[in-house]
């Protein structure tokens, strides 16, 4: 059974996050079922309930994410992990590219690719949202 995440932490890590998912930067208020919190390390991977590992997601991107930490890229089959929230900046792994999410790094390129930031009903709805000045909010 998952461990509950108490009302006074998910404020802080919703507040920290500037209410807007940590891994596309969707506003919070922009999604009807609002945000979620994501084990940035899952807890089968021995993450713990714990500001320290909890980050803002969207329903789509912690879906996407599920309890992985990291995928691979070719040539090589190099394993590379996630974007990690607590660890990286976002700016240093990706830019906007109009709509879309472009990959700087390989951490950028698995994460866009598993998350799958960059699908059509996602870059469409990021699209709407920059023309009414709602993305990206800072
Ligand atoms: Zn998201």
């Amino acid at each position: 059974m998952a461990e509950a995440i108490s009302p006074a932490l998910r404020r802080e890590v919703a507040g920290r996050a500037k209410h807007q998912c940590e891994y596309c930067r969707m506003p919070e208020a922009a999604l009807l079922a609002g945000c979620e919190v994501d084990h940035i390390i899952g807890r089968k991977h021995g993450g713990l309930t714990d500001a320290a590992n909890l980050a803002l997601s969207c329903e789509r991107c912690n879906r996407a994410k599920g309890t992985d930490v990291g995928s691979v890229i070719r040539p090589g089959d190099t394993f590379v992990r996630l974007f990690n929230p607590r660890l990286d900046v976002w700016h240093d792994h990706f830019q906007l590219d109009g709509s879309s999410i472009k990959p700087l790094t390989a951490i950028g390129e698995v994460t866009v690719r598993l998350l799958q930031l960059n699908a059509p009903d996602r870059v469409l709805q990021r699209q709407v949202l920059q023309a009414g000045g709602a993305y990206p909010l800072s």
